[in-house]
């Protein structure tokens, strides 16, 4: 295999997010996810600077990856012109499809993500729909939840939504050929292959914990991911 760091440049995001960087601190300074979490995108760039195998695996194994929020804020500040936001895209990315995700206790959940929001979008065409919103996984929803879904059809009707059937509007039923078109899109993006990744990796993983996998959601080990909380990430905890 080609060093990592030679791997992390074939990633456009990677070319476009790092330049040199000076250690300035300034996208910290300005990064939402540093207030809340042990997350640094100034010595995160640094680290890259070493450009060596074991620092990379460092990074592709640890919690550190997960935690940046995407707002992009870190874009508008650096001096240098890095975009610490599109590292982390690519590092996502490289500890996705090498397996590495599965050592972190949010690189876990990405297993739970693509389950739920990510086959959402193949399966519906929506990356949230009421029947892909479980009441026993998202008891955030609150009691009158799983009435609303085992009544969702009469309850759209009532307020005048086109749900689940052909047309305009939002709920509207996607037709299959778009669907198609969207799983099309996924297979020469690199999206089913990145779905595929996650889904062997976790697989694998869920041997090694003991843990019941199948294509069922949930499954025992989807039920350990989606809810263990080490209660280490805050940074104040
Ligand atoms: S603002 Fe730019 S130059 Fe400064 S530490 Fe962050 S990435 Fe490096
Ligand atoms: S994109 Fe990520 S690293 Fe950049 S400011 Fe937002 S949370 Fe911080």
């Amino acid at each position: 295999m080609k060093p990592l760091f030679e791997l992390l440049l074939s990633d456009v995001r990677f070319v476009e997010g790092y330049h040199t960087c000076m250690n300035c601190g300034v996208c910290t300074a300005i990064c939402p996810a540093a207030e809340f979490y042990d997350y640094d995108p100034r010595k995160l760039l640094n680290q890259l600077q070493q450009k060596s195998d074991e620092s990379i695996i460092e990074l592709l194994k640890s919690e550190t990856i997960w935690y940046c929020g995407q707002c992009m804020s870190c874009k508008t500040r650096c001096p240098r012109g890095n975009t610490p936001g599109f590292v982390i895209q690519a590092l996502r990315k490289l500890s996705v499809n090498l397996g590495y995700f599965v050592e972190s206790e949010k690189g876990r959940q990405q297993f739970a993500i693509k389950r739920t929001v990510g086959d959402n979008i193949l399966k519906f065409g929506y990356c949230v729909h009421p029947q892909g919103v479980a009441p026993d996984l998202h008891p955030e929803q609150g009691p009158v939840w799983r009435w609303v879904v085992d009544n969702a059809e009469g309850i759209m009707d009532r307020l005048g939504a086109n749900y689940n059937k052909p047309g305009a509007g939002t709920l509207r039923k996607i037709a299959q050929e778009d669907l198609d078109e969207l799983q099309a899109i996924f297979d020469v993006t690199g999206g089913t292959a990145m779905y595929e990744s996650i889904e062997n990796f976790s697989r694998e993983k869920a041997k090694l914990m003991n843990l019941d996998f199948n294509d069922d959601t949930p499954n025992e080990y989807f039920n350990v991911v989606y809810s263990e909380n080490s209660n280490q990430h805050n940074k104040n905890n």
